[in-house]
């Protein structure tokens, strides 16, 4: 098989010869396909699943009852694969996750001028399909490639179809590729049908909002007829063969060109390859390279019909051969020349580029990190190649203070009174109309204002995907002006039962009153407020509604309230420990952010239990800020009202990811009543609401929480904390004094860490006088270390006694 691979000298060619030197093949029959593919589109999305099925038996030989890959078929597909295949799969995954990472785009928030605030957001896309062909080579890489952006971008829903394979199997290597990126719903679905499927939903197939990843002239032509739907999906980029184009100077060893020339060819027939070169010998030993390599390929026809097609192009310089290459604007760009960076600068239009005789495009194939999908047929002039930017929205929002909206409305409405008759857009001389309408409002509409829905999609793009997708428990309508047969209760009271509503009843999922009276204690909206059995039980909802088990993570500061690490595992979630700094238990703000960014959620208790301290504010606002699109962060506010400071729940309008439980367990004197309080933005309460088990709180307890919290109560509590504060003191100065002791550490809480000079004998101390205080000693870094909670006076003094006596 011999191929003819022109050598041409490109000064003697002249404008219109080099022209048309450089431009590609001209697709072939590309009207009909685009009717015949046409016609698929519209029958898949007019007939469904049926004509899925129509289809599937006609183009890919097989029957299919459902598209769906099952569990079954995914674990046969892990067996499948040998342990070398998995690691390979497993370290593409990660180069690619690794360069990935680093494109996410942060909110952005300016004021243009004094009073307006102008913002970028960035919002996950909701629905992609994704992708990924067999034809004539199965690519469980392309998986990765359209996947891991997918992810990273946070994508709620995310599918792939894939052609099934005549037995009815996909190919396993791209199912396990799949599953290792996060895809759970793999559609054993080809060609122009998986593509209307997506763009429009079938009875099996969900539709998506935009579709992903290469395909054949069918796959393409029918990404483009559903793209100029408004009610079908958006395109990644458009699409043609693969190609390549390499620079190459007399240096370059024609071995290597061959076989990057070859690599290319060997995709498809009509993939094309360019060589331009400085240097004539170079050129002809190239093509007799080419000759001899090609004779070896198992795929040898399709690499010859493609070779035919392609051109050695011999230019004066390499000014020129960047020139040509320019115009040519190739998918894959390949410097085969002594200092090839020297040469990046002068790069305007390619999809990706490839350095050096020691980096092959295969290389980018099989995951160096950057992604393969990339801009083809001259595209790469306009188009870039996929990256988690094609899988988020950028929404602009804007935001005018009161006072600035009427000094412009001052002068706009007077431009607008004189300009109102002559101007066509009759609605934008209204200025005036909205200012009233803006004057109209209180100060007080703007406390709750659009914020929850403006963060809506970005953060709970974060939460798990079938959470999201919950269908939620029904509970018994509650409208207290009916009668009740329609929740199975017992129409008549328990003996002795003399609470208000009657504990016959269920009670409120979210009790109003309850809900109300936590927002004023906390000085939140009540929209930012979920009530539940503790803090413990937001935790364990958080992590519930966030980690997907064997995938996600949270992060923790150890040493730090061991439920956090508890509820992750037991939700199957892994856990990454920061530990907070010595001196001081300092929070390692960088450190926390490196493993959030791969976490779902961060927790950080101020002041924490056990160590006492607070943690630095301005940390904390940073890591959060941080991590913005990659995490929530949960600050557990358990011990606030020991310490003084602020609430973080005051920066929830900035941090859409901040969350901050409080408790009553403490300062309120109520840990028996079990009453925790989330607050969050309205989405992540809202998202919450939906999965906290029914009628959570009971009804004796909201009675009961809602006497003990009204003012005079208040007031009580602030004089207990006080009390407990003075205790504190007191005990500190005791404590320090003590030769068994060999450091009590300064304590923003109800509680002391005390590091003792044998932590086995206080506690034994303790014991002997009839008191528990808690061991951390064998916790690391907290050697000898006990946690002495403050008491009453009487038994601090008893204890103290004990500890003195030693
Ligand atoms: N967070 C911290 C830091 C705690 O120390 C505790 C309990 N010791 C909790 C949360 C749990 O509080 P609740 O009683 O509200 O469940």
């Amino acid at each position: 098989m011999s191929a003819t691979l022109a050598i041409l000298d490109w000064a003697e060619l002249g404008a219109e010869r080099q022209a048309e030197v450089l431009r590609r093949p001209t697709q072939r029959n590309a009207a009909g396909l685009l009717e015949r593919a046409g016609r698929i589109v519209s029958d898949v999305r007019d007939r469904g699943d049926a004509a899925l099925r129509e289809y599937t038996e006609q183009l890919d030989g097989v029957r299919l009852e459902s598209f769906a890959v099952s569990p079954a078929e995914f674990a046969a597909a892990e067996t499948a694969l040998t342990p070398e295949q998995h690691a390979a799969l497993r370290r593409a995954i990660g180069t690619v996750t690794r360069f990935h990472e680093t494109q996410v785009l942060g909110d952005v928030r300016v004021e243009t001028s004094p009073g307006v605030v102008c913002e970028r957001m960035i919002v996950p896309l909701n629905a992609v399909g994704l992708y990924v062909p067999a034809g004539t080579a199965p690519l469980p890489s392309t998986a990765i490639m359209l996947a891991i952006p997918a992810r990273i971008a946070g994508c709620p829903v995310r599918i792939l179809c894939t052609p099934p394979r005549r037995d009815g199997t996909a190919d396993p290597a791209v199912l396990v590729a799949a599953r290792l990126c996060g895809i759970e719903q793999v559609l054993k679905i080809g060609g122009a049908q998986a593509v209307a499927a997506m763009a429009y939903g079938t009875e099996s197939v969900p539709k998506v909002d935009k579709i992903f990843g290469p395909g054949n002239a069918w796959v393409t032509a029918a990404k483009q007829i559903v793209a100029t739907d408004a009610l079908g999906a958006a395109l990644d980029m458009p699409a043609g063969p693969s190609e390549v184009l390499v620079i190459a100077d007399a240096s370059a060893r024609p071995e290597f060109v061959a076989a990057d020339l070859l690599a290319q060819a060997e995709h498809s027939e009509d993939a094309q390859v360019v060589l331009v070169t400085t240097s004539r010998v170079l050129a002809v030993a190239c093509v007799a390279e080419v000759e001899r390599q090609m004779a070896a390929l198992p795929r040898r026809a399709i690499t010859a019909r493609s070779i035919a097609e392609s051109r050695v192009l011999v230019v004066a310089d390499l000014e020129t051969a960047l020139e040509v290459s320019n115009h040519y604007a190739p998918e894959h760009l390949i410097l085969q020349v002594e200092s090839p960076r020297d040469w990046l600068g002068r790069i305007r239009n390619a999809g990706s580029v490839f350095l050096g005789a020691w980096t092959p495009e295969t290389m980018g194939d099989y995951c160096s990190g950057t992604n393969h999908v990339l801009p083809t047929y001259g595209h790469a002039r306009a188009y870039s190649g996929l990256g988690v930017i094609d899988f988020v929205k950028r929404i602009t929002v804007q935001e005018v203070t009161r006072d600035r909206f009427r000094q412009a409305d001052h002068r706009a409405g007077s431009h607008a009174r004189r300009t109102r008759r002559s101007r066509p857009h009759r609605a934008h001389a209204g200025p005036p109309r909205v200012a009233r309408r803006a004057r109209e409002r209180s100060h007080g509409a703007s406390r709750g204002n659009c914020a929850g829905g403006r963060r809506m999609s970005s953060v709970l793009s974060l939460a798990r995907p079938d959470i999201l997708q919950l269908q939620p428990y029904q509970h018994a309508t509650w409208d207290p002006s009916l009668e009740r047969m329609h929740a199975n209760e017992m129409p008549w009271r328990a003996q002795g039962d003399n609470t208000v509503a009657g504990l016959n009843r269920y009670p409120e999922p979210q009790p109003r009153a309850l809900v109300e009276r936590m927002a004023r204690l906390y000085d939140v909206p009540s929209e930012r407020v979920l009530v539940g059995r503790g803090s413990d039980e937001a935790i364990d909802l958080l992590v519930r509604a966030f980690c997907r088990a064997g995938q996600d993570s949270v992060v923790i500061t150890p040493p730090t309230f061991g439920f956090y690490k508890v509820a992750a595992r037991i939700q199957g979630a892994s856990v990454a420990e920061v530990p907070l700094l010595r001196p001081g238990f300092a929070l390692d703000a960088p450190a926390v952010i490196e493993a959030g960014r791969r976490a779902k959620i961060v927790f950080l208790c101020s002041p924490n239990n056990p160590t006492g301290n607070l943690l630095d504010e301005g940390l904390m606002l940073h890591v959060c800020r941080e991590l913005a699109s990659h995490a929530l962060v949960c600050v557990d506010e358990a011990y606030a009202e020991f310490a003084g400071r602020p609430s973080l729940t005051t920066r929830l309008d900035e941090l859409p990811n901040l969350v901050v439980l409080r408790t009553l367990s403490k300062a309120y004197a109520l840990a028996g009543a079990r009453l925790g309080t989330l607050i969050a933005g309205d989405d992540i309460v809202g998202l919450l609401k939906r999965i906290i088990p029914p009628y959570a709180i009971p009804a004796a307890t909201v009675e009961e929480v809602l006497a003990l919290t009204e003012t005079p109560q208040r007031a009580m509590a602030t004089a207990r904390i006080e009390a407990l504060l003075a205790e504190r003191a007191i005990m500190q100065q005791r404590l320090q004094r003590m030769p068994v002791v060999a450091q009590v550490f300064p304590s923003d809480a109800n509680f002391l860490l005390v590091e003792f000079r044998e932590a086995r004998r206080a506690l034994e101390a303790g014991r002997s006088a009839g008191l528990l205080v808690r061991d951390f000693s064998s916790a690391p870094g907290l050697e000898n270390c006990l946690r002495i909670s403050v008491g009453t006076p009487e038994q601090n003094e008893r204890l103290l006694a004990a500890l003195e006596a030693l």
